[in-house]
């Protein structure tokens, strides 16, 4: 019961989910969320009363406290390309700065996950992508801030795992969309809502026949929670999580077209370096997390993020993302 959990990007997308399921517990003492409102939003846990749940507004980099966490959780990090190309620097040192400053607040024999990202397999030359492919990204390519400080991370934790013993859950995701995504986020699912409620243009990148596997929400936090603290697994990761039905960006812009009348697409010029496919391997996440799938398909997860952005939208909320930074010739 005397239990300390510290959740950096907790105010985030994913982060707020995460803190829901985490107040349902009631073997812990505190709960410290350190957000410094960079892409998280304070009002994503504006309906959090629990009095164990202490919001500290700070950077994950330099946050500074004399209590040691039995449990951390590092998902502090923009996750849309324009907004990490826009603030590289930010960028790597929320990640891997950020996991620096966490690993020094852990108690003997803590506990630290981390949110690493699809993006370390790059643009990926084998389909699907099992966590053993080493992939294939520019380390000095426009994604790389984002790409790189994740895979640093990754070689950070597992070195501290090695030679200090820290206890360690590492997790890749693929593309997670849904309620409370920023309005203003840039991700396809998102800006393609945001468009259609607004100005009715959807801004597809390229031909659109680049894919991605799209994961709602709470399926992807229901494998979290089971993996970072639920189920008793000793694997440290890291470990693919998203849905493994693999779909091309024009099909997802055309779903949203039908459901909203009057939205059309506008073709733009690509992206550089866009990855041009990613699609998890899900074997080790099936063994590791017997009975998990990710079951919600894209047509009822992007309805049910429409009825969201359609409140946002109502309400008033800042909803056109930075454009990408570099656009191709
Ligand atoms: N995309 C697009 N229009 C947008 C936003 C994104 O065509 O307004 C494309 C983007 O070029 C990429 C895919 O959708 O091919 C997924 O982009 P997102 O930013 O959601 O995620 P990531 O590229 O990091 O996988």
């Amino acid at each position: 019961m005397s239990r300390k959990i510290l959740v950096s990007g907790g105010a985030g997308f994913i982060g707020s989910h995460i803190v829901d399921r985490l107040v349902q517990r009631n073997d812990f003492e505190s709960l410290v969320i350190v957000d410094n409102f960079w892409t998280g939003l304070q009002s994503n846990l504006a309906h959090i009363s629990d009095p164990r749940v202490h919001l500290v507004q700070a950077d994950v980099e330099t946050f500074s406290t004399e209590t040691r966490f039995d449990e951390i959780i590092h998902l502090a990090s923009p996750a849309s390309p324009p907004w990490y190309m826009r603030e590289p620097i930010r960028t790597i040192n929320a990640n891997l700065m950020g996991a620096m400053n966490l690993i020094n607040k852990l108690t003997p024999g803590g506990k630290i996950s981390f949110a690493s990202t699809s993006e370390v397999y790059g643009d990926p030359l084998v389909s699907p992508q099992p966590e053993s492919y080493r992939g294939s990204v520019d380390c000095t390519g426009p994604r790389s801030s984002y790409d790189e400080s994740k895979r640093c991370t990754e070689s950070l934790l597992f070195e501290c795992r090695r030679t200090q013993g820290i206890d360690l859950r590492i997790v890749r995701l693929f593309n997670v969309y849904g309620p409370r995504t920023r309005p203003d986020d840039g991700r396809a699912v998102s800006n393609f809502l945001s468009q259609a409620l607004t100005h009715g243009e959807l801004t597809v990148y390229g031909d659109g026949m680049q894919s991605r596997s799209w994961g709602y929400v709470d399926d992807i936090v229901d494998a979290l929670e089971r993996y970072f603290w639920k189920d008793d697994v000793s694997y440290v990761g890291p470990l693919n999580i998203g849905n493994d039905k693999e779909i091309p960006v024009i099909d997802i812009a055309r779903f949203i077209t039908e459901l909203v009348p009057g939205s059309r697409i506008k073709i733009c010029p690509p992206i550089p370096q866009d990855p041009t496919n990613r699609r998890p391997d899900l074997t080790l996440c099936r063994q590791v997390l017997p009975g998990w799938e990710a079951n919600v398909t894209y047509q009822d997860g992007i309805a049910r993020t429409l009825q969201w952005f359609r409140d946002q939208v109502m309400s008033g909320a800042q909803t056109s993302a930075p454009t990408p930074v570099r656009l191709a010739d």
